[in-house]
């Protein structure tokens, strides 16, 4: 098939895009990268062996919209440009709802205009608000969401289902993840927000490179083992194979949602504590008030998913940490390819001492993190 990405260089697109193309799928990109940046579609070729077509721009200029979709002999669309900052969306609601709900109308005008039948439209769990029950299943009554970036998943999906009833030639697919973590285990492409993370797992990163002093834990006083959220944790790529899945079992017309989400909950001490296991890096935190509009545990029934796709989370919760690290780190080293150069040398001549010194292994992705810190005689960070 050829499937246009909207948002295809983003955390998630990109990872969408590397799995169709692995499928066997062509893959036409449109992005403007407000959250991303173009070196993605050089990791995206350097993964997959192809440059995917690439048109830079946001949704909203609907002439060039269009043109895409003149230019192509689209199958399907992936939708996944939006906004998704919850406190910048409390901040800036107009924004927020003029982009997520501008872009899917004039994707959705687009896709009827050119006879392009078939959507997947990245959703969400918050969409369900704070649930009665857990696990939640596809047909657990829709919930108050809580910020206008929610609201406007939760508009989207609506416009899209009224689209469909309209349009009855259409497959509306909607997907609602839960909390995807984890890069792509080439280290070539993951998660890298612009400005200071409002997600868990970036921030986590944040504290454990340095360049934020502490992750601050929202609230140990819920109603759930140790006290603090519980939620859904999904492997980006897991998630991205769901995406693939999707777009080819999905094709007959109808509405389809469907949950991706593992089945099983973590809380945030124990996303910490496998952070700092895994990576052998220590990340502070302290505990601070609930954040407003968190809600206790939060995980998915994935049986729809299962039965109905074959789909089910294969990636484990070592995976995520681990390979979230191993993107940050390899990030680390394309921008300061210089220092990485000299690297092996460093490695040489002081990393038998270090590992003796702190009985513990460095991985070469790992060296340039403990090299800095064991220089900076910060040896009270390593674990
Ligand atoms: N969280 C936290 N500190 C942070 C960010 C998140 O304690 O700096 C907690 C948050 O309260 C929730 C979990 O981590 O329990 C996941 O939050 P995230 O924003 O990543 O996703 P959400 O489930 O809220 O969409």
């Amino acid at each position: 098939m050829n499937i246009l990405v909207a948002g295809g260089t983003g955390y998630i697109g990109s990872h969408i895009c590397v799995e169709l193309i692995e499928a066997g799928h062509d893959v036409v990109v449109i992005d403007d990268f407000s959250n991303s940046r173009p070196e993605v579609l050089d990791s995206i070729e350097k993964i997959t062996g192809t440059r995917v077509k690439f048109y830079e721009f946001n949704i909203l200029d609907e002439e060039k919209t269009e043109n895409v979709f003149k230019e192509n002999q689209l199958d399907a669309v992936i939708h996944c440009a939006a906004f998704k900052a919850v406190g910048e969306s409390v901040a800036k609601p107009i924004e927020y709802y003029e982009n997520n709900l501008m872009t899917t109308l004039i994707m959705a005008k687009m896709m009827k205009k050119y006879q392009v039948n078939s959507i997947v439209f990245s959703s969400s769990a918050t969409v369900y608000g704070d649930p009665k029950v857990v696990p939640l299943t596809e047909d657990c009554p829709l919930g108050e969401t809580t910020n206008p970036y929610g609201t406007s998943k939760a508009m989207m999906e609506r416009v899209l289902t009224d689209v469909q009833f309209a349009n009855p030639n259409m497959s509306v697919t909607l997907l609602r993840y839960f909390n995807p973590i984890g890069a792509h285990e080439s280290g070539l492409i993951g998660e890298n927000p612009k400005g200071i993370p409002n997600n868990l797992m970036p921030y986590i990163m944040k504290v454990a490179t340095g360049e934020l002093p502490c992750l601050g834990i929202f609230g140990d006083d819920y109603d759930t083992p140790d006290g603090t959220g519980v939620r859904d944790y999904i492997h980006v790529v897991d998630l991205a194979k769901g995406h693939v899945l999707a777009i080819e079992k999905y094709q007959e017309p109808g509405v389809h949602i469907c949950n991706l989400g593992t089945g099983r909950g973590y809380s945030v001490l124990e996303i910490v504590h496998a952070f700092e296991k895994v990576n052998h890096v220590k990340v502070n935190y302290e505990i601070k008030e609930r954040r407003p509009g968190d809600i206790a545990t939060c995980y998915a029934d994935p049986t729809r998913a299962k039965e109905q796709l074959g789909w089910v989370a294969e990636k484990t919760l070592e995976d995520m940490v681990r390979d979230s690290w191993n993107f940050l780190q390899k990030k680390k080293c394309f921008y300061y390819g210089a220092r990485q150069a000299s690297t092996d040398l460093q490695r040489r001549m002081f990393g038998q001492e270090i590992e003796q010194k702190y009985k513990i292994k460095i991985q070469d992705f790992q060296y340039d993190t403990f090299f800095n810190r064991i220089r900076s005689g910060d040896g009270s960070k390593l674990v």
